[in-house]
């Protein structure tokens, strides 16, 4: 039955090759979840009676736009603009908006088939969906930022809503961004539907602890993985890749656990400061004043810059957080990983780990936290914003933070159990997978084809 199922599984990942050129991300992140589900279509007839895999794989609607705009100089430049509704079997499209050069029809696909299967894992009512541009937001002034935003959503308000797809922040995407993208659909809508993005600022409908939630919600993850192994982070010594929302947040929460965060990066180079990354420092140059990273040795000469982000990896460390993007690790920078005695490695980005680099931590007995699982809590908060707007209300910073980590651990337990009930105690690749796809297929096989 196992070979038999496997076969099926094949099959469905050639047909999305064959349908979907030369669109390696989301080659890669279809066949991370197919490979883990293998065993439920062994056991249940009835996913592949309904075709649910042949249906899953498939976006609901992929939404390609042109996105004109001024720019300082008067110029008229065109960005290219995205939204993939890939599936609304549980609750409305849930996911971010990324505005990065790499984005293309593969990334954005890629982040929204992920996407279906963390909402999912939160338990919260949410379906999957992502979305983005291509636009450059570095260099770039807060006019143009400004103008460009504002087209954006010109665009894109025809296809959201608070009951249809509400997207959020993601890479280049954050608290200016929404303002003004909020501040467009308002003014296009004509009325106050505060539902309809999520990662608001806290003065018109944003929740207390969005900002956060992601990368604490990441360190409240890997301290059940710790937990587990009879661990915690006190006294541990932590490589953090990324110096953006969630790097920030991960750092933070760590440090109060008592770890020792030694490094942390940007697109351009990395910092090693062995006395431990001073976030202060940190949250200025980035949040305040859009800075580079390398900057933080001026402040503190004891810490040493390096250009390039690959070596990163080659610095000892217990627990490894890549918060940075998506393939941020291959398989020579996990060996090295594991080389250098790391135990631990969960992902606050996307789908950081290439398929190789993570066979090489599975092969190796680092307890791995897949990005669906570990970085949930960002879109997880967001439900919880969707809640309380839908209410007319809001709850305190301890409320919100209360119930991420209580989702936290719920995605733990459960990727921890679907891993062992389905023959791969202590995986939670598989375990997460399963788990998420499983509510989805049993909505899908009950709203029928
Ligand atoms: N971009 C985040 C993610 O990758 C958050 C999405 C959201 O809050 O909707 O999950």
């Amino acid at each position: 039955e196992l070979q038999e199922a496997q076969q099926y599984v094949n099959e469905v990942y050639e047909t999305v090759k064959k349908r979907n050129p030369g669109e390696s991300e989301f080659h890669q992140a279809v066949k991370e979840i197919l490979d883990s589900l293998t065993p439920v279509f062994a056991k249940n007839p009835k996913y592949r009676n309904n075709a649910i895999l042949e249906r899953i794989v498939e976006p609901e609607r992929l939404i390609t736009f042109r996105v004109p705009w001024v720019d300082d100089q008067g110029k008229v430049q065109v960005n290219r603009g995205f939204r993939v509704q890939f599936n609304s079997a549980i609750g409305p499209y849930k996911g971010g908006l990324r505005f990065h050069p790499s984005v293309n029809a593969s990334i954005i696909k890629f982040l929204g088939f992920e996407q279906i299967f963390k909402n999912s894992l939160t338990g919260q009512p949410i379906g999957g969906g992502k979305g983005g541009s291509d636009f450059d937001p570095k260099g770039k002034s807060d006019n143009e930022v400004m103008k460009f935003t504002q087209s954006f959503m010109t665009e894109l308000s025809k296809y959201i809503g608070p009951d249809t797809d509400v997207p959020a922040g993601d890479i280049g995407v954050g608290a200016r961004e929404i303002g003004y993208m909020f501040g467009q659909y308002k003014r296009l809508r004509g009325g106050n539907e505060a539902g309809v993005l999520t990662g608001k600022g806290l003065t018109y409908g944003g929740s207390l602890t969005r900002t956060e939630a992601t990368g604490y919600g990441l360190v409240y993850f890997t301290a059940e993985m710790l937990k587990t192994k009879g661990e915690s982070f006190n006294g541990k010594t932590v490589v953090v890749s990324g110096s953006g929302n969630v790097s920030i947040y991960a750092i933070e929460k760590a440090q109060e656990l008592g770890a020792k965060i030694v490094a942390c990066s940007d697109s351009n180079g990395y910092v090693y400061d062995k006395n431990g990354i001073n976030l202060a420092t940190v949250k200025r140059l980035k949040e305040v004043e859009r800075k580079r990273i390398k900057e933080y040795v001026t402040e503190h000469p004891t810490a040493e810059y390096f250009e390039g982000c690959e070596n990163i990896w080659s610095i000892p460390c217990d627990i490894a957080l890549p918060c940075a993007t998506q393939n941020e690790i291959n398989e020579a920078s996990a060996k090295k990983l594991v080389a250098n005695g790391v135990k631990f490695v969960a992902e606050g980005a996307n789908m950081p780990s290439t398929l190789e680099a993570i066979d090489v931590y599975l092969s190796n007995n680092v307890y791995f936290g897949p990005a669906k699982a570990a970085n949930a809590g960002g879109v997880a908060v967001s439900a919880l914003e969707m809640a309380q707007n839908s209410a007319r209300l809001a709850w305190t910073f301890e409320e919100v933070d209360a119930k991420l980590q209580t989702i936290m651990k719920n995605i733990y337990n459960n990727s921890v159990n679907a891993a062992a009930e389905y023959g791969h105690a202590g995986n939670l690749v598989v375990g997460s997978n399963i788990a998420g796809f499983l509510k989805v297929a049993d909505t899908m096989v009950a709203h029928g084809v």
